[in-house]
């Protein structure tokens, strides 16, 4: 620690003699709330499956909220949040505290409950659920009639809650015990402008109605929620806007002006935290966020946002809280650490709710390995050891312990492969596309192929049976053996390539039975640089967990992943076989990435282990290879200055998996979101021949691309049904999708597919709504 070593002799006698050392402080922008064995998930869903009792889903958050107030406590962290927690999102919760609930799901007022809070996340009998985005919130819906009234009160019930805490903790078998008098936390808030900028206009509102228009609305609740807070006895509130890193216009900007200056009577007495997070904050919004009079500490996130790192080099106003991310802290400069250091806070740059939640549970990974990690309860002991440090009292095994894992990373052969480095390196700045262009390969494709017009085709998974799952797990703890499996997915794998035939599809799948249960993981499995945790979970959405694997290492494939089933299915049959690949980037977006190389480095380590993968399929006699990049727009940087550089790297990723290969081998893809048209030039530039896009839920919006006429030459399949509903599509309606698509794609590019994979789905709704989906596509193919 730079900071420490070089502490002035002078500062050092100054605060030890002023009878106590001057601790710099700690802080946690939020943790994780599903708990350390998702404990909060089970609760959630055993209480919508009436196996429980709203009670016992309280005790269970309740006894969660606590074991982490104690945690952070025990940790030494100073300002610890509360009103993290929450029952599905924090966006949900802030509409349930303004009294934001849409007209549809009947509530009369009086403190929302669980009955009308997890209507609007999940729907009920009669009403469905509200919109969630594709980054996992209920986004609010509002209008210009709505009233908004203060109807949860909930952050003052979890700093009331934490307060109450009293109990003890024996902490040294012979000294001291740690007393809880009660735990004085951070409450925290979204902030009011980003609630708006989050939610979008009701049903039957004007699109172009302005949703800051409302902020003198929701202010007031805001006012009240502040006063009630402060008479509780909080003396910090942090506001979350994580909007300011977005690029906002002179208009957005007045608002947080605005809304401060506003709050600024009511938090009077209170320190006021505003969070910034995920990226760096623009110049004109770090202007505008120093420049708030009520606001007295902001909190950058320096990690992902190094820039705003020199605008606070050129000025931070001094009497203001600065919270920096803990490496950082570390970095800071000798100078700048004593302008501002009874004011700087050490804190984590962002929320730690994505991260896993402690190290302490794994089993699987390796003591090593576990050293070069930290989930957020390892977390919460480095920022308290940094703060620490920095004023002086440095935990010298603490550091030595991480100076060594550190070293002990830089120097492990498990992390570096200098093969791959130099292969990856040599990616860099070049180009690599297969040296013929779509429409001449389309045709060398079709030669061998010798494809219907409107070809059908589906995209990988069938429906995941129970039977097959058992047989799965049954393998995994070695209940049968690997001849037993084999023979088992082999039957699985005969049926699903059967049953296409039958309902004459022309590209088939095998239908991914063997253990895909994640896309991701199958292939990390295989690969090397990855490791895999027993409960590294993290909140996807509500009750949903998702369990990333974790980059560790240069990435290599020690041998063949696929090529086994794609060319036991293709002997099945007689038409074209698709091998089924996950892509790089969306191997690179759905893992924990290490940080010590950039991120496209790590993609294109992945994008050559998947390229060999490729290559050996074609060798193995498959021509048509589907590379799914699902992900590839949710990796895309909030800030535009930043996109283009990401999907420069992550679609030439995508290109080098199969540059290499012939003409006539055709190389598919398929995303899952029908929002592209913004990206539509870097979606022609990944150059695949057929790409496959969920499309069924707004056939408007994706086709609109076309009808502005971007011409697009590579074969294209917009789902013509939605799989994520039980629903069975007549064959009249997917033939009346097929000719909306007609009037805007030529006859010879347009595929017919459902809009994703079926594994949700049963095989009695799949057959039916498959049959019709070829019936569409041969009575089209008539009209032609
Ligand atoms: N091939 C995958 C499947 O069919 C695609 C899944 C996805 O798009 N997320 O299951
Ligand atoms: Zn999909």
């Amino acid at each position: 620690v730079r900071g420490n070593d070089e502490l002035g002799k002078e500062e050092m006698d100054e605060s030890c003699s002023a009878g106590s050392i001057k601790a710099m402080a700690s802080h946690i922008v939020g943790y994780p709330r599903m708990g350390p064995k998702r404990e909060l998930k089970f609760a959630l869903e055993a209480f919508w499956n009436n196996k429980s009792s709203a009670k016992e889903l309280q005790k269970v958050a309740a006894d969660l909220r606590l074991s982490i107030w104690k945690q952070m406590a025990d940790a030494g962290i100073k300002y610890i949040p509360s009103n993290t927690f929450s029952y599905y999102d924090h966006v949900l919760d802030t509409t349930a505290m303004l009294g934001a609930i849409p007209p549809r799901y009947g509530w009369n007022g009086g403190e929302i409950g669980f009955d009308i809070y997890f209507s609007m996340a999940r729907g009920n009998a009669s009403v469905p659920a509200m919109e969630m985005t594709k980054c996992h919130y209920i986004v609010p819906e509002l209008g210009p009639e709505i009233n908004f009234s203060y109807a949860s009160h909930k952050a003052v019930q979890e700093y009331e809650e934490a307060k109450a805490v009293v109990s003890a903790l024996c902490e040294d078998e012979i000294t001291r015990m740690t007393q809880y008098h009660g735990i004085d936390t951070v409450p925290v808030l979204v902030g009011p402008v980003s609630y708006l900028l989050l939610s979008k206009p009701a049903k039957g509102v004007d699109k172009s109605f302005s949703l800051l228009s409302l902020i003198d609305k929701i202010l007031p609740v805001y006012k009240e929620v502040v006063d009630e807070l402060k008479t509780a006895g909080a003396s910090w509130i942090q506001f979350d806007e994580p909007t300011l890193v977005m690029d906002l216009d002179a208009h957005e900007l007045r608002a947080f002006t605005h809304a401060y200056t506003e709050l600024e009577s009511s938090a009077s007495g209170v320190n006021v935290l505003i969070e910034t997070y995920f990226a760096d904050v623009p110049a004109e919004a770090y202007k505008t966020v120093t420049a708030l009079k009520g606001v007295t500490a902001i909190g950058f996130d320096l990690v992902r946002g190094s820039k705003t790192f020199d605008l606070i080099r050129n000025g931070f106003p001094p009497g203001k809280y600065l919270l920096l991310e803990l490496a950082l802290a570390v970095e800071l400069s000798y100078e700048f650490f004593f302008v501002h250091s009874n004011k700087l806070v050490v804190s984590t740059s962002c929320s730690l709710l994505h991260t896993a939640v402690d190290s302490a549970n794994e089993t699987k990974l390796d003591e090593e390995l576990k050293s070069w990690l930290a989930f957020a309860a390892q977390k919460l002991l480095e920022v308290n050891a940094l703060a620490k440090a920095l004023t002086g009292l440095k935990n010298e095994a603490f550091f030595s312990g991480n100076a060594a894992a550190h070293a002990s990373r830089r120097l492990s052969p498990r992390v570096t492969n200098a093969a791959v480095r130099k292969a990856a390196a040599s990616l860099r700045g070049s180009d690599h596309r297969r040296a013929t262009n779509v429409s001449a390969r389309l045709e060398s494709q079709q030669k061998k192929l010798n494809l219907p017009n409107l070809p059908t085709t589906v995209l990988g998974s069938f429906p995941q049976t129970l039977g097959l799952r058992k047989i799965r797990r049954e393998y995994k703890v070695n209940k049968i053996s690997e001849e037993e499996y084999v023979e088992a997915i082999k039957e699985e794998i005969r049926k699903v390539v059967k049953l296409q035939e039958e309902l004459d599809i022309d590209v088939l799948v095998h239908g991914e039975p063997e253990q895909r249960n994640d896309m991701v993981e199958y292939f990390g499995e295989q690969l090397s640089g990855f490791a895999f945790t027993d409960n590294g979970w993290v909140q996807s959405y509500g009750s949903r967990c998702v369990k990333p694997p974790i980059i560790y290492g240069d990435v290599s494939r020690p041998k063949a992943m696929s090529v086994f089933w794609s060319t036991l299915a293709q002997s099945m049959t007689k038409r074209p076989m698709k091998g089924m690949l996950t892509g790089p980037v969306t191997i690179l977006n759905w893992s924990f990435v290490r940080n010590d190389q950039p991120r496209f480095e790590t993609c294109y380590q992945i994008a050559l282990a998947i390229k060999d993968e490729v290559e050996d399929l074609q060798k193995a006699g498959i021509n048509v290879i589907q590379i799914d990049e699902p992900s590839l727009r949710e990796g895309l940087p909030l800030r535009k200055y930043e996109q283009a550089f990401y999907l420069d790297w992550a679609v030439h990723s995508f290109r080098i998996t199969n540059c290499a290969v012939q003409d006539s081998t055709q190389i598919h893809t398929h995303m899952c979101y029908s929002n592209f048209n913004d990206i539509i030039h870097s979606i022609i530039d990944m150059d695949a021949d057929v790409i496959s896009i969920e499309n069924s839920r707004s056939d408007e919006k994706l086709l609109s691309v076309f009808h502005e006429g971007v011409k697009y030459r590579a074969g294209i399949g917009p789902g013509v049904y939605d799989i994520h509903s039980p629903r069975i599509p007549s064959t009249e309606e997917i033939a009346e999708r097929i000719n909306k698509m007609l009037a805007v794609l030529d006859s010879n590019i347009l595929w017919v597919n459902p809009d994703c994979g079926l594994k949700t789905r049963k095989y009695s709704e799949v057959k039916p709504a498959l049959s019709n989906m070829v019936a569409a596509a041969k009575l089209i193919r008539m009209q032609l």
